[in-house]
């Protein structure tokens, strides 16, 4: 699919999510990906060392993870009360506050406040929520093209393609892919890439830097997430690495932070545990290199015309959830993604969504509800090792939160799963139907033992890659009638 602007470049647009198939499926396909694989190895065990090496020297950390936590649930606990507050916050301080149910609403209000300025074109900061509504494709529909410029998203941007992680949504690329996409794709939508460009970091970004220079001097309307929003004084927080969040949050005129409504922080004390916990966790820097906070609009002082839209798009519905509730406490560090062998192996494509990993196996179906098949898939996507929890930050004991969601998938009647449980039940409830079992399961024992049998019916995916475990070729049963000629 393709847009054109009033006179401006073709822009391509990228593939969304909608429609992937079940987590299995899609792990196999990614699976097959050698390259992908040896990407992800590399950059997730690059990322988790660092982080090891900056908490292993904070004697403190398992007091800053409860602090954090504590934080969260606090603002969880009374949310309507904080959100009430920001937005008086935020009014006082001269931002215009809008309130949107979900993504509809939501893309609806940003380009209506985009129309008004009469531009084609927004400069974006790096920011999951506005990728969880669709927003680029909803600008882009409406002929006005988005740019995103923190660099692996620029990355993903021109090569067409999907994010796979939190932080590093071009995880799944290596150098020479990237300088390829550089020289294919950057002439197409603005300045193009220098023709001697090489695979070395710098010189890719640096013609990164260049092809965004142009479009940050010419936008007039910014927009952008937020990492948390401070309730009592309508303080908007972004933490960023490169520098283009600074230049997206300041330069143009009127800038549009899209905020979901989890993000709110009581105070500014409890930023204080995050601001350590954060960077630490995600990038493995004792301090992120650029922390960017703004209040409201001041005369002569960045954009002019401030919007924030407060966000629910499910949130309030996993909040009643009293168990999965501690899934929103999540500050998208992406720890839990670099620590999991699923995800190292399987990379963030096949999760069906912006959110991938640990933290999207929990999320997606909470957000989302369970009745397509990859959010039904989505709880099974884990090995349960329990290395994202001892990972995340804010301590979310995501394995649990999995196994609960485990079981509703099972109870909606999903999985082979609950049908199995329940003939389990069936069988075991009656002695004779137990009997009838175990000869049956004797059979099916000798004929596994002599090789006859080498996968199971309904479970060719599971025999598939392991070996059929041999059941007994006698039961208890039938030993203690041949021995003690019993048959009771
Ligand atoms: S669940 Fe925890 S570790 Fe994973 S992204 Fe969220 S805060 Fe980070």
């Amino acid at each position: 699919m393709s847009t054109q602007t009033r006179g401006g470049p073709v822009q391509e647009t990228s593939p969304t999510f909608v429609g992937m198939p079940a987590f299995p499926d899609a792990a196999r396909e990614a699976l097959d990906n050698t390259q992908q694989r040896r990407n992800l190895r590399h950059a997730t065990h690059t990322i988790r060392d660092k982080r090891a090496a900056v908490v292993e020297e904070l004697p403190g950390w398992e007091a800053l993870r409860v602090a954090g936590a504590d934080a969260k649930d606090e603002a969880l606990t009374h949310l309507g009360d904080y959100l009430e507050q920001l937005e008086e916050s935020l009014t006082a301080q001269g931002a215009t506050v809008h309130w949107a149910r979900d993504a509809v609403e939501a893309n609806r209000i940003v380009l209506e406040i985009v129309r008004a300025k009469e531009v084609d074109e927004v400069v974006k900061v790096k920011s999951m929520v506005t990728q969880e509504i669709e927003l680029n494709e909803a600008l882009e529909e409406a002929g006005i093209h988005a740019w995103e410029t923190d660099l692996a998203e620029l990355i993903v941007q021109l090569g067409h393609d999907r994010p796979s992680h939190i932080l590093v949504p071009a995880i799944h690329r290596n150098r020479s892919e990237i300088r390829e996409i550089f020289l294919r794709e950057m002439a197409k939508v603005g300045r193009p890439a220098p023709e001697d460009l090489t695979d070395d970091p710098a010189r890719l970004a640096e013609a990164a830097r260049l092809h965004l220079r142009e479009k940050f001097l010419r936008a007039k309307v910014g927009i952008s997430g937020a990492n948390f929003a401070i309730a009592d004084t309508g303080t908007l927080v972004v933490v960023e690495s490169e520098g283009n969040g600074r230049m997206c949050l300041t330069l143009p005129e009127t800038l549009v932070s899209v905020v979901g409504i989890e993000k709110v922080l009581p105070t500014w004390d409890d930023l204080a545990p995050m601001m350590q916990l954060l960077p630490r966790s995600s990038t493995g820097e004792r301090m992120n290199p650029y922390t960017t906070m703004w209040t409201g609009a001041h005369d002569g002082d960045g954009p002019q015309d401030v919007h924030v839209i407060l966000l629910d798009n499910g949130r309030s519905h996993v909040l009643a959830d009293t168990v999965g509730r501690e899934a929103l406490r999540c500050i998208r560090c992406s720890a839990c993604l670099n620590v999991c062998p699923v995800y190292e192996r399987t990379g963030g494509h096949a999760y069906g969504s912006v959110y991938p990993g640990p933290i999207g196996a929990v999320l997606n179906p909470q957000l989302r509800g369970t009745s397509s098949d990859i959010d039904a898939s989505l709880p099974y996507a884990s090995s349960l090792c329990g290395a994202c929890f001892d990972a995340c930050p804010v301590r979310i004991n995501i394995p649990e939160l999995l196994v609960e969601l485990r079981g509703r998938v099972t109870a909606e009647g999903h999985v082979a799963e609950g049908a199995a449980m329940r003939a389990a039940a069936w069988v075991l409830s009656d002695p004779k139907r137990l009997a009838g079992a175990q000869k049956v399961s004797g059979l099916v024992g000798r004929a596994v033992a002599d090789r006859t049998i080498r996968s199971l019916p309904g479970l060719g995916a599971w025999t598939d890659a392991r070996d059929v475990p041999t059941p007994p070729t006698e039961s208890f049963r039938q030993w203690w009638a041949r021995e003690r000629g019993d048959d009771r």
